[in-house]
């Protein structure tokens, strides 16, 4: 295996990719969906479960992580994937995002970002260069560039020196990386809703040359055309031969609208975040658990689903487990959620691959317009 990550488009449907990703901890088949786990582990979730789930990479969240247990420490535990036993591919953020979100007293310069942690109030900075040594303490097979996220809605000059913030940063990134055989760093196009800033931005970082490119300040609450149109923009910019992953989207529909665009990849705390609270995504819609209707019903919750949850349990007994805040009642809807939308990844790579994406998408859009 040479430096970097391997990819391979096996098939192209209308701008839908399928392919296959390597990486130093294994193989991935894209498009594919990476369950979040936030503090080295998928809430409510075993190793097992998730790859019973059908899910071959997971996200991990380096803002997290550096702050506890500590970037030094999970690399002297082995890293990231043998403190958490989970020996597939990992994915971390850079921690921009989180400490955009999360962190108190945020202050940021050309240098990098300060900030204070959100759980014991330390002083922290992390800088393009400090990022790329984190995420390699951490041993991830995919690092991502340290970026700014454009808030929403943005001026078109706040926008555009976010971008310029990021693309300086992209640059640091890319030369502070050590490679290294199946792992590689992607860089992440901002610009908020402005096409000419997306194209501007994309073809910088193209320019820097990265492993992959990730498509970010999205789902910060804009609209689906909005969200739909900058996925497009800056999808038909990006080399064919490299991953496109699309960060934090998103909802079933989301995912169908971005793998239409080109999208090979996504993250979102949707389906484990929905399962902790109660939601389960089946074919008719999301069927919140809590409702009384539940409470004397032996039927799955969804029949046509395959997964240890609907093959094992009633709804009745769900619906208790989520009502009594039984740990279980989370982590069998959880499975569940994940479930379905590993297997919705599957419906749109066979279809790319049979040629029938647009018919399938059209189909799945019918099914999905609730979510
Ligand atoms: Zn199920």
């Amino acid at each position: 295996m040479t430096d970097g990550l391997e990819f391979n488009v096996l098939a192209v449907d209308c701008e839908a990719r399928a392919g296959r990703l390597v990486t130093a901890h294994g193989g991935i088949d894209t498009p594919c969906f990476m369950p979040v786990g936030t503090s080295a582990t998928v809430k409510a979730m075993t190793p097992e479960m998730l790859v019973k789930a059908g899910a071959q990479m997971v996200l991990g969240n380096t803002y997290h992580l550096m702050l506890r247990p500590g970037a030094e420490t999970v690399k002297q535990m082995g890293g990231l994937h043998r403190l958490m036993n989970w020996p597939h591919p990992i994915l971390t953020d850079s921690g921009g995002y989180q400490i955009h979100s999360l962190a108190r007293l945020r202050k940021l310069n050309e240098n990098g970002v300060t900030f204070k942690s959100h759980i014991d109030g330390s002083l922290h900075q992390l800088t393009p260069e400090s990022c790329m040594e984190t995420q390699s303490l951490l041993g991830t097979d995919i690092a991502m560039a340290l970026d700014e996220c454009t808030g929403y809605p943005a001026d078109v000059e706040v926008a555009e020196e976010s971008m310029n913030l990021t693309t300086k940063w992209a640059l640091r990134c890319r030369e502070a990386f050590v490679s290294s055989p199946g792992r590689g760093v992607f860089g992440i196009v901002q610009g908020g809703m402005y096409a000419h800033l997306r194209q501007e931005s994309a073809a910088a970082l193209k320019k820097i040359g990265f492993d992959g490119y990730a498509v970010g300040g999205l789902s910060v609450g804009e609209s689906r055309s909005e969200r739909v149109e900058m996925t497009q923009v800056t999808s038909s910019l990006l080399p064919m031969e490299k991953p496109r992953y699309l960060m934090g989207v998103g909802k079933p529909l989301d995912i169908i609208d971005a793998v239409e665009c080109g999208i090979d990849m996504f993250d979102c705390v949707l389906p484990t975040r929905s399962g902790r609270n109660g939601q389960a995504f089946t074919q008719w819609g999301v069927v919140n658990l809590r409702n009384a209707r539940h409470k004397t019903d032996q039927q799955p919750l969804d029949s046509h689903c395959p997964c240890p949850t609907c093959t094992g349990y009633c709804r009745a007994y769900l619906h208790h487990l989520v009502k009594a805040r039984e740990i279980l009642g989370a982590m069998l809807l959880t499975w569940h959620n994940l479930y379905y939308y590993q297997d919705l990844m599957k419906r749109l790579r066979n279809a790319v691959i049979g040629g029938t994406f647009a018919a399938v998408a059209d189909e799945l859009r019918a099914r999905f317009s609730w979510v």
